[in-house]
């Protein structure tokens, strides 16, 4: 496919809003969370300088540079910006979801959402064609695109027509983002491949969906187990799908590094348990996308304010592209069912030591997109037990661990100054994370009037749009055995 990065969105460039951080910008009056598990700081202030942080503490502790610009947050609430350890981009177009729409343009549109809403990254699982997604990368890296959350990803590997779900895999075959394997020797082979690439994050599905495409499109434990071995001999993260019991404990036996999903309909049993202890993986359980949307509960401004009225009406009527209920359908047994087994099984995975990673697995529906997702995503933490700053250090400051960067993640001095304001504390309510004032990336303002009229305005006929992008899908073709890159 051909690849035109470099002339994205040049227009956008004038968005940067903010002070001139040469001499520095002090931020006072704020409490600040921190995103790791210390104590915040009442009435704090902290110093911005050339995109980082360089110094922090209380008010009166701290020595400013004379010349530096002063901004009162007197009443706010600071908290790093958060990072998101599974989602996928580029495919999603709100009015389609097409092969046709990754492109550069549109994975900058859902990286834009991301920084809307306070993430200051974003990885990629597992869909993303590896040319195009190293380009991405670095041209993000040169600075060639407006601000928008810094854009990570792992490469993809499955079975031969295994792998991602019914939607995605319709986008990943056209472009061969995904690495098809169906013997340990194929593994091997893919992850010295991708190694080669020096990308550093691997992702595995296990399922077969059910077994709705057949038995031999599950990725046996000993493909599993060599592909994990040859990743960690790399320095590589892996990191697994895995929706039932049997396969959880596989995965993590096999010292999967971040274990992705929950169990769909079963309990964890105590032979799981002393798996989790034994090996502490982390955990991205990425519930919220099986959940009834917010727009379900009546109006929800913090998600109506970037989609388009059409998609919102689309999403209440159930007209997603991966199928969903509508509102008006009346919740179903297996519904409760999903509900009580995550109320038994969240606590148990935490106690056994799961370390648990912000992950919102948006990209495949509209009705749990960008940005928003993260949001409801952490309220969910915290229902099912974790405190208000356990869920912020899941999304903050931990996952940095799993996309291995120190630079961002917690407010501290030598950070990157990637930041929420909030005109309410989310420690009292985890939901006050959505009382965004303003997100700063890099040091610099976002400017959230200019996304949110471009993220509302992006609407086309949805009959004419899904008539086209039916047109443009490439079927599914049969399984390859060919290795792409
Ligand atoms: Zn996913």
């Amino acid at each position: 496919m051909q690849i035109h990065v470099t002339c994205v969105a040049v227009a956008l460039l004038g968005s940067i809003a903010g002070y001139s951080q040469t001499n520095g910008v002090i931020y006072e009056g704020a409490r600040l969370i921190i995103g790791d598990a210390s104590a915040p700081i009442e009435n704090g202030v902290f110093v911005v300088r050339n995109g980082h942080i360089t110094a922090i503490g209380r008010k009166g502790e701290i020595k400013a540079p004379a010349a530096a610009a002063r901004v009162d947050l007197t009443g706010k609430t600071v908290m790093p910006a958060m990072n998101n350890v599974h989602l996928h981009i580029g495919y999603e177009g709100f009015v389609s979801w097409s092969v046709e729409n990754h492109t550069p343009e549109n994975v900058l549109d859902h990286l834009e959402r991301e920084a809307f809403y306070g993430i200051g990254t974003a990885m990629a699982m597992g869909e993303q064609p590896t040319e195009f997604a190293i380009k991405f990368q670095q041209d993000q890296l040169a600075g060639k695109f407006p601000p928008a959350a810094r854009f990570f990803f792992a490469a993809g590997m499955a079975p031969p027509g295994g792998g991602p779900d019914s939607l995605l895999i319709q986008g990943t075959t056209p472009l061969h983002a995904v690495y098809e394997v169906s013997t340990p020797d194929d593994a091997i082979a893919a992850v010295r491949r991708i190694a080669a690439r020096k990308i550093k994050e691997v992702k595995f599905w296990v399922d077969n969906r059910d077994n709705s495409r057949g038995g031999m499109k599950k990725m046996p434990p000993k493909v599993y187990t060599a592909l994990i071995e040859e990743a960690h001999k790399h320095g590589m993260i892996v990191h697994a799908h895995a929706t039932n019991l049997q396969d959880q404990k596989g995965v993590v036996k096999a010292g999967v590094d971040v274990l992705v999903h929950t169990l769909a309909a079963e309990k964890v049993d105590d032979e799981f348990v002393s798996i989790l202890k034994d090996k502490r993986p982390y955990w991205a359980p990425v519930m919220g996308l099986g959940d009834r949307s917010e727009l379900c509960d009546g109006n929800n401004p913090f998600i109506e304010q970037t989609l388009p009225d059409s998609v919102i009406a689309d999403i209440r009527a159930g007209k997603t592209w991966l199928p969903s209920s509508p509102c008006s359908a009346p919740a179903n047994s297996q519904f409760a069912r999903r509900e009580e087994n995550l109320r038994y099984n969240f606590p148990k995975y935490i106690a056994a030591g799961a370390r648990i990673v912000l992950g919102s697995d948006a990209g495949v529906s509209a009705k749990y997109s960008y940005g928003f997702a993260e949001h409801h995503e952490i309220g969910m933490y915290v229902s099912l037990g974790l405190t208000p700053a356990e869920a912020i250090v899941a999304s903050t400051s931990r996952p940095t661990e799993v996309l291995r960067i120190k630079d961002t993640g917690t407010l501290a001095k030598g950070k990157r100054a990637d930041f929420i304001v909030l005109n309410a504390n989310p420690l009292e309510n985890i939901r006050n994370t959505r009382e965004i004032d303003s997100v700063y990336l890099y040091g610099a303002r976002l400017d959230r009037e200019a996304l949110q009229a471009k993220f509302k305005q992006a609407v086309v006929d949805r009959d004419a749009a899904q008539a086209k992008s039916r047109t443009d899908y490439v079927p599914h073709p049969p399984s390859s055995r060919k290795l792409v890159d």
